[in-house]
């Protein structure tokens, strides 16, 4: 059997470990041992690199990306942030891409590489583009299944009520495979926020999947779908299955507003995704956290029709969260790293994740000397290993 020792350690505690794996978990963690002068044959040496658990990616579009693509001018919108205008440009820009394989793939290997083990993404689903975008999607799953865990959601791009015949496809997507229903500003796209969520936690009550909803509507109005959301899965009894993705209302409203709101999320275990995006107001990370909600972080775009930004690096994302959120000491930059592993790991509902005796030996080795200070530095050098293989060096897939 294979059982591979890793020697020096870092954990996030400051001590030095060696670590034993066996069956792709971690079977021992023991106080290292010094013997670098006759290390256990096949034994790897970290030399005190730190070992974090590997990122949760929570928020990404395989089927969407350009990355490794030609690169795709930035189209702005005629009059401000306007969704349904961002669908159209994408369209146009998807019929001139690479395969959606291809590009599927270019963006997982640079997930794999940077160290993130398990994901989330979102595959549209519309009367125009039906299934084709869930088939393509499931197979690239299945072909990387050693190398990452994905979770794939249902995602009405194209609204529900919109695009007749969406809510029929969606549940289709769910047979074929997709873990989570999606659904997409309920309000300002289907302008029917019951009709909307009925589709929505209808599907997930038939099919007993998870919801991730796309929410950027903004001040009271989102803040009124949020409180529908929060409501319906306490109703269900679905509490940890929900999250709502962006929420920039919670960006948007008073602190006493947020306080309820929180308390509210909290309560029904609704969790909130994040990548802290570029010039919107977005959810406070620390007051939500201490309200006690679960928030999670996400790449979301990588090089596509919404913009060019992203890399695929959850330790960089948690960079951005941090900055954007004004986190300067330890413990919030050690929040900021939260948001992108164990959050991450709650709000998708991940087994045995993290640096324990019988999790699973998913783990980056890179030169830090707390989480903190890797929020701040953010290393490109480091190694990624799953179930105690290495599939990842330095950005790169490896193997
Ligand atoms: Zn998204």
């Amino acid at each position: 059997m294979h059982q591979p020792h890793f020697l020096n350690a870092k954990l996030t505690d400051g001590s030095l470990a060696d670590l034993t794996v066996s069956d792709g978990r971690f079977s021992a963690i023991t106080p290292a041992a010094n013997n670098s002068d006759s290390p256990p044959t096949g034994a790897i040496d970290l030399a005190g690199q730190l070992v974090l658990p590997a990122f949760v990616e929570g928020h990404i579009h395989l089927d969407t990306s350009f990355y490794g693509d030609a690169w795709r001018p930035h189209m702005p919108c005629t009059n401000g942030f306007d969704v349904r205008e961002r669908v159209a440009f994408q369209m146009q820009n998807l019929e001139q891409a690479a395969p959606m394989e291809e590009r599927a793939k270019n963006q997982l290997e640079l997930c794999v590489g940077n160290g993130s083990l398990a994901m989330r993404s979102h595959v549209m689903v519309d009367a125009a583009v039906g299934l084709k975008h869930v088939e393509t999607i499931l197979a690239v799953r299945e072909k990387y299944r050693e190398a990452i865990d994905i979770q794939l959601v249902a995602f009405p791009q194209s609204g529900i009520l919109s695009s007749p015949g969406t809510a029929e496809l969606l549940d289709e997507a769910l047979k074929l495979g997709c873990g989570l229903i999606g659904g997409l500003d309920p309000a300002s796209f289907d302008r029917d926020v019951k009709g909307h969520l009925d589709v929505v936690f209808g599907l997930a009550e038939k099919r007993g999947v998870g919801v991730d909803i796309h929410l950027h509507d903004g001040g009271m109005l989102g803040l009124f779908e949020i409180e529908e959301i929060a409501a319906r899965t306490a109703a269900l009894g679905m509490q940890g299955k929900v999250a709502i993705s962006h929420a920039y209302a919670l960006g948007h409203i008073s602190a006493d507003a947020l306080a309820r709101a929180g308390e509210m999320l909290a309560a029904s275990g609704v969790a909130v995704m994040t990548n802290a995006p570029g010039n919107d107001p977005f959810p406070p990370v620390a007051a939500l956290r201490k309200a006690g909600v679960t928030v999670f972080g996400g790449s979301d775009n990588i090089r596509d029709s919404w913009w060019p930004y992203g890399d695929g690096d959850m330790l960089n994302r948690a960079n951005m969260i941090g900055y954007r959120s004004g986190f300067y000491e330890d413990w919030e930059l050690e929040a900021a790293y939260d948001v992108v592993s164990r959050a991450g790991a709650k709000a998708l509902g991940l087994e045995g994740y993290g640096i324990a005796v019988g999790a699973k030996a998913d783990f980056v080795a890179l030169k830090a000397e707390h989480a903190p200070e890797a929020v701040v530095a953010v290393p490109k050098q480091r190694a990624v290993y799953r179930r105690g293989r290495l599939v990842g060096r330095d950005g790169r897939m490896a193997g």
